[in-house]
């Protein structure tokens, strides 16, 4: 059975982005009869930001998009935070280590920025000159027994041979590593994982079938079917997702309008208008699978794909302002319908989505109550200290209303 994960880190409120992330892995597990989970990356403590758990969680209830596993839900493959796990991480890491595929790195954060100004002197894209790798066993020990500082490193020079990289969004890859840090760092000094290192295993541990995640993970790609090649483990499928931008083009930001879901739970828009307009952002023509390879690099760097092929078209692409439900665009969703190009959000199309979908609540009389609830349940928040017959006679600052109207 396909088993999804959907993988935020707690570092601030969900994003339109995340929310698009889980809706797709929502869409594609229960499309296929599968499940997916909420797996929380919480090993880089700098960024965590307290309250984000719980807003993700809030975040997604609202949308009505309910984990199979995770933070809350007892499940087969908890803890579903990865600062739970780190023995994990560290007995994968011995294993590395054992069969020659890591090794252990003293060199202090001084020392290796030298290094790396050295190396970029030379001309060289290299980023360590794996000094570490040539120190004998003997040394390693006295330097662990003397308790030093260290992390662990892949040694990228003793990977061994495995198929290329293949993307259900991108197709076939071409292997790029140039890109890459010298032999990555797998265990920190503080013994938490990067991301690298924490994401195969609990894929794996998880048994994950199929990773959905964002294009920025895509340079990342071939690491990671190193790392999978390295503990000689199957990898899952993985669909890397492009993001989103706005109308203009330019990355998603506060300053340039409502990016957290919380902004639009506070306005009161629909949450099924939301989904529906996040989903068919870069819901492209359903095609074939990609022919020719095209390399990772190229298709971050370029941001689109632009040196890809197209593909032979299947299903031309449902207009951006195609009204679906839920059960609609599970029914409806594909892999390889996702455009490879980074997909603009605009907000004149959530507002056509928010008024018909309004108004198809608004035409059967469970639809009118639940409204007449949920807007009763609001005037009570705003107007604590009114009478709810008042409620006809304050303005209902929410979209919910004016966009039926409208
Ligand atoms: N924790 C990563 C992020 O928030 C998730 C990457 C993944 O899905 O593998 O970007």
């Amino acid at each position: 059975m396909a088993l999804l994960r959907f993988a935020p880190s707690p570092t601030g409120q969900l994003h339109l982005g995340g929310l698009r992330m889980a809706l797709y892995n929502h869409l594609y597990a229960k499309k296929v009869g599968g499940k997916w989970m909420m797996r929380i990356e919480d090993t880089d403590a700098t960024r965590f930001v307290p309250g984000s758990v719980e807003g993700i969680r809030k975040a997604l209830d609202w949308a009505g998009l309910e984990y199979d596993y995770g933070p809350g839900k007892e499940g087969p493959h908890a803890p579903y935070f990865q600062s739970e796990r780190l023995d994990l991480y560290r007995s994968y890491s011995n294993k590395l280590l054992d069969s020659g595929h890591a090794y252990r790195c003293f060199c202090s954060p001084d020392k290796l920025n030298d290094t790396r100004e050295r190396l970029a002197r030379t001309g060289s894209n290299a980023t360590y000159d794996k000094t570490c790798l040539h120190l004998t066993e003997e040394e390693v020990a006295r330097k662990v027994r003397a308790g030093e500082k260290s992390v662990v490193r892949l040694n990228d020079g003793n990977l061994p041979k495995r198929p290329p990289a293949t993307d259900l969004v991108f197709g076939n890859l071409r292997d790029a590593h140039a890109s890459l840090a010298t032999d990555p760092i797998l265990l920190k000094t503080d013994l938490f994982p990067t991301y690298h290192l924490a994401s195969v295993v609990d894929d794996h541990e998880m048994g994950i079938t199929h990773v959905l995640r964002g294009e920025e993970w895509l340079l990342s790609y071939p690491l990671h079917l190193d790392l999978y090649a390295c503990l000689n483990l199957p990898p899952p499928k993985f669909a890397h997702i492009p993001i989103l931008l706005n109308p203009d083009g330019s990355k998603m930001s506060k300053r340039k309008g409502d990016v957290q879901v919380v902004d639009y739970i506070r306005r009161g828009w629909e949450p099924q208008a939301v989904l529906n307009w996040l989903a068919l952002a870069g819901w492209g023509a359903k095609h074939e699978p990609a022919a020719v390879p095209a390399s990772a690099s190229d298709l971050a760097s370029a941001g689109s794909g632009s040196h890809h092929p197209r593909p032979q078209l299947i299903q031309k692409a449902p207009d951006s302002t195609t009204l679906m439900t839920l059960p609609e665009m599970i029914k409806d969703f594909e892999l390889s319908a996702l455009t490879h190009r980074s997909s603009s959000l605009d907000p004149a199309k959530l507002e056509y989505l928010n008024k018909h979908h309004l108004m198809n609540t608004w035409s059967t009389p469970q639809g009118l109550e639940s409204l007449a609830e949920r807007a009763h349940d609001r005037v009570k928040a705003e107007f604590p200290t009114r009478c709810v017959m008042c409620f006809w006679t304050v303005v209902v600052p929410t979209p919910m209303l004016m966009s039926c109207w409208g």
